[in-house]
């Protein structure tokens, strides 16, 4: 089991495929950042991913999620998860994805076939001329209709994603709430983060509790328990289909019960979503190196894991984290 100095087991693997994507969204990867995209040499192979799973199977991480960039993005990605299955099969994982839904269209089945237990589908605005702000791409049909095509395929509870931005679209929250009613689905309502290229400012966040606020003008949200593990508020909308869930990781963190470890597109192990370089493991170079076998490699994962952090850092030293780049670590 893989446990850090405050006791928490570490079951919930994030591995993040890509750093490409055919967004430009507005909180991850801006058409004004400065971000240098990795070169295909330095992302993670196949078979480098499928020897990390193995070796993570064997260290008792039950969940995988695959994320981006736009994991759907990477060029035989479909393969990959075939192959992946096996994996699933042999360790028991759940296997889940994240993604903006516009390459998804026709493809939800090849995603069930290939074993994905549970998808998740970012969605920023309903309305398509900010849609496309938010995005640069005018692909919200596309993503509505991947939407439609994962409920019909039994991708139940669907999970959609929005993240959250004051003066942006926080005067959308109860039309994704309306949204979410008429095609039950669980809508998550996430707190804006800064990240190294996402220009983040205070005058742009607004917490959960005043989305939340804003919500409840016109629903009433009845909490529901959750997995304590889980990252969300959930809440149920009295009388009604649909779920509401906040992830509040700015305003109010979640880290004392977190179970999560990432490996980013280049093949960084990032013990905690917000470390600016820190303690993270180079499995590039640690699957290439031959005096290595698996066991070492864990044992390297293991003691690496003594250095994880008991919270993450308050905002203002966030702001200072210039290389901590959503786009190749995946959220
Ligand atoms: S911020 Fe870091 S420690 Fe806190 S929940 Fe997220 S990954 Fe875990």
């Amino acid at each position: 089991m893989l446990t850090d100095n405050f006791n928490r087991v570490h079951d919930y693997l994030r591995i993040s495929l890509t750093d490409k994507c055919n967004f430009n969204c507005a909180y991850c990867n801006p058409d004004s950042s400065n971000y240098i995209k990795l070169l295909r040499e330095n992302i993670l192979s196949f078979d480098e991913l499928l020897r990390l799973i193995g070796i993570f199977g064997n260290a008792g991480v039950k969940k995988i999620r695959f994320t981006g960039g736009e994991p759907l993005a990477r060029k035989n990605v479909f393969e990959f998860f075939l192959q992946a299955s096996k994996l699933k099969t042999k360790f028991n994982f759940e296997f889940a994805i994240t993604t903006n839904g516009s390459l998804l269209e026709g493809n939800v089945s090849k995603l069930k076939d290939a074993g994905i237990d549970k998808l998740n589908i970012s969605l920023d605005s309903l309305n398509s001329e900010r849609f496309y702000r938010i995005t640069k791409q005018d692909k919200l049909d596309a993503v509505l209709s991947s939407i439609k095509e994962a409920k019909q395929t039994g991708f139940n509870p669907l999970k959609i994603n929005t993240v959250v931005m004051k003066g942006i679209n926080d005067d959308e929250v109860t039309d994704f709430v309306e949204f979410a009613v008429i095609n039950d689905l669980n809508i998550r309502f996430i707190e804006f983060m800064p990240f190294g290229n996402n220009a983040w400012t205070s005058d742009a966040f607004i917490s959960w509790q005043n989305i939340k606020s804003k919500i409840e003008e016109m629903y009433e949200l009845i909490p529901v328990n959750t997995n304590p593990h889980s990252v969300a508020k959930d809440f149920s909308i009295k009388g009604m289909p649909g779920k509401v869930s906040f992830i509040s990781s700015i305003s109010d963190h979640f880290c004392s019960s977190c179970n999560r470890l990432r490996i980013t597109a280049n093949g960084k192990l990032k013990l905690c979503l917000f470390t600016n370089g820190k303690n993270e493991i180079d499995f590039k170079m640690l699957l290439n190196d031959d005096s290595l076998n698996d066991d070492d490699i864990l044992n390297i994962i293991s003691d690496t894991l003594k250095l994880k952090s008991e919270k993450h850092p308050p905002v203002n030293e966030l702001l200072t984290y210039e290389e901590n780049n959503m786009l190749s670590i995946g959220g």
